[in-house]
């Protein structure tokens, strides 16, 4: 069952999204060699519950935290843990707020110095193709134009890999709702987009093979071959005029340009041309 949201839903799911990117802002304030994932992820909660909001993963089927903070080749789902970060890690962040009955999601993949030109092309690779499934978000086209588009730019023009386990999802007042939506896929197919559909579109493709492996904690998703993945995520409205981008990752990326400990990836717009 899918359930279209009015526009007095969308603007609360927007504002649970707005503050999920404050929150990833908040995580790119804070990152640097040497800080951990629990530090961050503690912070991240105070923040959160401070706005009169709650954690939207913490508790989620047991999640234990209020942050996904996934490092290098874990691709989601990791916990955060008290290893430092290092110079040269990525660092995957998936966060969730609920306010006001409603659910917000995001994500960003952050760079903590120097990282070499092939992992520093998958980030912007998969960050334009997260627009580039939205542009297809539009009344009319089908949810297999967006899977179509991610997979499309990111395996057969850049020869990266489509993680198949995971995908993106319906949201509002659960955390995860139909349709799933895939980050590979068939033009025309699957169901007609409509006014109202507010759908999280995450791509999370890998430098290397799309064989994945969960950690014995249960949680961790990592890649089998150990490569690096990426992942960046919004939270979009489908409205008859276009997709209506619910969640801003302007707060995230002014965040990175302040931090002199964090490389700024390209834009999806100078990736695109
Ligand atoms: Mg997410
Ligand atoms: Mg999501």
């Amino acid at each position: 069952m899918i359930y279209y949201k009015t526009n007095e839903e969308i603007e609360k799911i927007r504002e649970a999204c707005h503050l999920v990117c404050k929150t990833l802002g908040l995580v790119g304030e804070m990152l640097k060699p040497g800080v951990t994932g629990l530090e961050i992820d503690k912070r991240a909660e105070e923040f959160i519950r401070d706005h009169g909001a709650a954690p939207g993963f913490k508790g989620y089927r047991g999640f234990p935290s209020t942050l996904c903070i996934s490092p290098n080749s874990t691709i989601v789902h990791g916990v955060p843990s008290d290893k430092p970060f290092e110079e040269g890690d990525i660092v995957s962040v998936d966060c969730g707020t609920y306010i006001n009955e409603f659910f917000g999601d995001a994500a960003y993949t952050f760079v903590i110095g120097e990282v070499s030109e092939d992992v520093m092309k998958l980030l912007n690779v998969t960050n334009a193709s997260l627009y580039k499934g939205i542009e297809q978000a539009r009344v009319g086209n089908r949810l297999g134009d967006i899977s179509f588009a991610i997979q499309d730019f990111t395996q057969r023009v850049h020869k990266y890999s489509v993680v198949r386990e995971l995908v993106g999802h319906g949201l509002g007042r659960s955390l995860h709702e139909e349709p799933e939506v895939p980050n590979y896929g068939k033009r025309g197919r699957g169901i007609k987009l409509a006014s109202g559909l507010v759908i999280a579109v995450e791509p999370m493709i890998n430098l290397g093979r799309k064989e994945v492996k969960t950690l014995p904690d249960g949680w961790s998703v990592l890649t089998r071959d150990n490569k690096v993945s990426a992942h960046y995520e919004h939270t979009i409205a489908i409205k008859e005029d276009g997709p209506d981008i619910l969640s801003d990752h302007s707060y995230v990326e002014a965040a990175i340009e302040k931090n002199p400990n964090l490389t700024s990836i390209e834009s999806a717009q100078a990736v695109l041309g």
